[in-house]
């Protein structure tokens, strides 16, 4: 089947039959990567080789650390503003969606002034951001928050913002999608279970000036400065996630990297939108220009017709489309492990139910 869940999300099949063939005897030990110690050779060579390839495939400039950290993308809501923000601070964050008002809700509770500089808004065209000239910028943030791919409302913000404050970046559902200047960010994070690996682990990417500033009541797990001094291993890490985290990172370096992983994924998205766009009997419901090319949240005509919908598509081997609950009809999650030909299958499902319908 192809499978359209938003996350945990299909993984790459050549990495889950390796995985399989693996599964009882890793590196030739004869026992699985999850029973041996996170301090075995074997292991840290395997967690510093995941670390280089993904430094290589995103080119991460040297004076940023990367993070292999527990809790998923929302154990990083309360860990970006403990770990870089004082009390006192200010903080600015953009309200791209629901993702971004939980990470909103979460900062409120580590810092005093959580300033919304703007928010998704109706248009005529469909759901959009807030214009940058209309972002109500504090003078002194210590960072401006932003969710750059809104799973759920299918959201994108495609050109990084032009902001003073270092800018922090929840990539949860589009990190390793397409070519991304690292530099320009102070953090990026990312729930793993969507372009990565299995759930409950996150990559953090910090640059090294913002470390050393964690309020002093920061539980020592998701303290930046400890993870980054041991390694990403103060505790014992989920060695399990870790191993197939590098395996894909070993299978996107295969595919050609992040630059064709970017063409693919543009042509997906296009195909698709391009098909919803042709037709009276579906719709998207967000402005062309901050369309995702990862979530493609679409409605049918009568939402009488979504149960039927969702069998028959389950029948043809298309699982996982059912939209968020907060949100209801559809939505395609077509991250990289997606390939085109499930893209097309789609599309002609679609097709093929609204003749039928
Ligand atoms: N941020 C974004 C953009 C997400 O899509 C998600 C969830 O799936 C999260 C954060 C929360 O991630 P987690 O469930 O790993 O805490």
């Amino acid at each position: 089947p192809f499978n359209f869940s938003a996350g945990p999300a299909m993984l790459p099949a050549e990495v889950m039959k390796q995985a399989q063939e693996e599964f009882l005897n890793w590196n030739n030990l004869g026992i699985s990567v999850m029973e041996i110690s996170h301090r075995d050779p074997a292991f840290i060579r395997l967690a510093e080789q995941a670390e280089q390839d993904l430094r290589e495939l995103m080119a991460i400039p040297d004076n940023y650390q990367v993070l292999f950290m527990h809790g998923g993308g929302r154990g990083q809501f309360s860990a970006v503003p403990q770990n870089i923000a004082g009390p006192n601070a200010t903080v600015d964050y953009l309200n791209c969606g629901i993702w971004s008002e939980f990470a909103i809700r979460e900062a409120q509770k580590y810092v005093q002034h959580v300033n919304v500089v703007g928010a998704a808004e109706q248009t005529e065209q469909g759901k959009a951001l807030a214009p940058r000239e209309r972002w109500q910028l504090s003078d002194n943030a210590a960072y401006f928050h932003y969710c750059p791919n809104e799973t759920v409302d299918g959201i994108a913000l495609h050109d990084i913002p032009d902001v003073q404050a270092p800018i922090v970046a929840d990539m949860s559902s589009n990190i390793l999608s397409e070519p991304l200047d690292v530099s320009r960010f102070g953090i990026i994070y990312a729930g793993a279970q969507k372009n990565i690996g299995p759930s409950g682990f996150a990559i953090t990417i910090v640059r090294e000036d913002l470390l050393g500033h964690a309020q002093g009541n920061t539980s020592t797990i998701m303290d930046y400065t400890v993870q980054a001094k041991e390694r990403s291993m103060y505790n014992t890490p989920n060695t399990f996630a870790w191993y197939l985290s590098a395996l894909v990172f070993q299978w996107l370096k295969r595919q050609g990297g992040v630059a064709a992983m970017g063409e693919v994924n543009r042509a997906k998205a296009a195909k698709l939108y391009d098909f919803i766009d042709s037709s009276d009997f579906y719709r998207n419901p967000v402005h062309p220009n901050y369309r995702s090319r990862m979530n493609v949240p679409f409605l049918l005509a009568d939402e009488r017709l979504d149960g039927d919908f969702l069998k028959q598509a389950a029948q043809a081997g298309l699982i996982g489309l059912k939209g968020h609950r907060f949100v209801g009809g559809m939505r395609a999650s077509i991250y990289n492990a997606m390939p085109l030909a499930g893209v097309e299958a789609l599309v002609d499902f679609m097709r093929e139910f609204e003749r039928k319908a």
